[in-house]
């Protein structure tokens, strides 16, 4: 891959980027190394910020990490979508002056109490009667609620579904946003239409949706979430600009029956998380094709490992390898068949046990998903000033389409 790019005539830049990176190889660290790059989450938070025709709040669950939180909120992301009660302890106690709003459809009645009464949180979703019911209950029908019902939309865009485990049709909305309507003090719709959405038709078939619903109920509407799925860009998926997205979402939005003052909302998750980080790994082994390396399926490969993710890999060896680039798939660290990443991952084709090489895009659910298991998963974090291998805030977005070697154009 940086073989073409010099082709390009992009080698000081190529240089510059890999900075970072090479002065962590040249340590040469036992266990994996997290490069955190705060500048890129910072940029990332201000594009929505000024971009984004609403509201952005940040979903945590992509990447909890405190200093991305601070980042984030520094660059003026003030909501925060939690899922969990130790999603809203954590936003809290890291920004006290953040709001929360619990967005997972199905709650314990203890955490939706603890969330009202002790976290101040005033927005909940739900996706049937039950929920609402037990919101009633678990808030002491609390009179300050905004409660989003959950629709389901489609997830073809998308590359990760979220289209079955949650969410009403559009016939059985009718009866719970009237219900909804009915205790709530603002009353909004939401939807998640999957995540790494290629496509910004997706916001536009699920706003026909929410459209539908609301016609149906003859409810006024106060906030609609789009929810999540804005895509970064990765080998093989190089997603339309951003924009694209925000302008199909605005017109949409315009054009929905709701009331004069509603809101509009997003929930990026990925989006404002996925430059953030990036990982150093060792070779320490080769088998072939295949190479044996000290981070996996258990530790920030989850994706890569069980839905065959493709992250951008560099090698980082000075002086730089001549080999062309061959195709190699990982094994992880533990001692199971899991442990394993297809890929195709493009390196030099001397790559070779003690070599290093830097795992790009990991910020969104890469660092999230680290575990301990087999005795694994320790290793440095590290504060990188240089830019991130892809980027979809930068001016050489079409750099990175030719480097992904895909460019999906809509
Ligand atoms: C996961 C999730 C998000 C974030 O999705 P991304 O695809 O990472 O943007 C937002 N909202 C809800 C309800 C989610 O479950």
């Amino acid at each position: 891959m940086h073989k073409h790019h010099r082709a390009l005539g992009l080698a000081p830049r190529s240089t510059a980027r890999i900075a970072a990176g090479l002065d962590i190889a040249k340590r040469k660290p036992v266990d994996p190394v997290t490069l955190v790059r705060p500048h890129a989450a910072a940029r990332a938070a201000r594009f929505f910020v000024e971009k984004f025709p609403g509201r952005s709040m940040y979903a945590v669950k992509a990447n909890p990490s405190p200093d991305l939180l601070r980042v984030l909120w520094d660059n003026g992301i003030t909501h925060y979508d939690t899922a969990s009660i130790a999603e809203v302890r954590l936003v809290k106690s890291t920004l006290p002056d953040a709001t929360c709003c619990f967005m997972h459809p199905v709650k314990s009645p203890e955490a939706i109490a603890e969330a009202y009464f002790d976290h101040g949180v005033r927005t909940f979703s739900l996706d049937s009667m039950d929920e609402l019911a037990k919101i009633v209950d678990a808030t002491e029908e609390a009179t300050d609620l905004t409660l989003c019902v959950r629709m389901r939309v489609s997830s073809e865009y998308a590359q990760l579904s979220l289209g079955s485990k949650f969410g009403v049709g559009v016939e059985e909305s009718r009866e719970l946003l009237i219900a909804t309507r009915q205790v709530a003090d603002a009353l909004g719709i939401c939807f998640h239409v999957g995540s790494q959405t290629m496509s910004p038709d997706a916001y536009a078939n699920a706003m026909e949706r929410v459209r539908a619903a609301i016609v149906g109920a003859a409810v006024t509407v106060d906030v609609i979430d789009v929810g999540g799925g804005f895509p970064s860009v990765y080998p093989g998926m190089t997603p339309p600009p951003l924009e694209r997205f925000f302008e199909t979402i605005h017109r949409a939005f315009e054009s929905l029956p709701v009331s004069y003052s509603a809101e509009l909302w997003a929930e990026p998750g990925r989006a404002l998380s996925a430059e953030y980080a990036s990982v150093v790994v060792r070779v320490e082994h080769r088998r072939g094709a295949e190479l044996f390396i000290n981070d996996g399926a258990y530790g920030t490969l989850f994706d890569a490992a069980h839905i065959g993710w493709k992250y951008p890999v560099q090698l980082l060896r000075q002086p730089d390898s001549d080999a062309r680039d061959m195709d190699f798939s990982f094994w992880g660290p533990t001692c199971d068949d899991i442990d394993h990443m297809k890929g195709p991952f493009p390196l030099p084709a001397d790559t070779k046990a003690g070599d290093y090489f830097e795992i790009g895009m990991l910020g969104a659910y890469g660092q999230a998903m680290r575990t301990g298991f087999n005795g694994f998963g320790t290793g440095e974090t590290v504060i990188a000033a240089d830019e991130p291998m892809l980027s979809v805030y930068s001016d050489d977005r079409h750099v990175a389409a030719e480097r992904t070697g895909n460019v999906v154009t809509l």
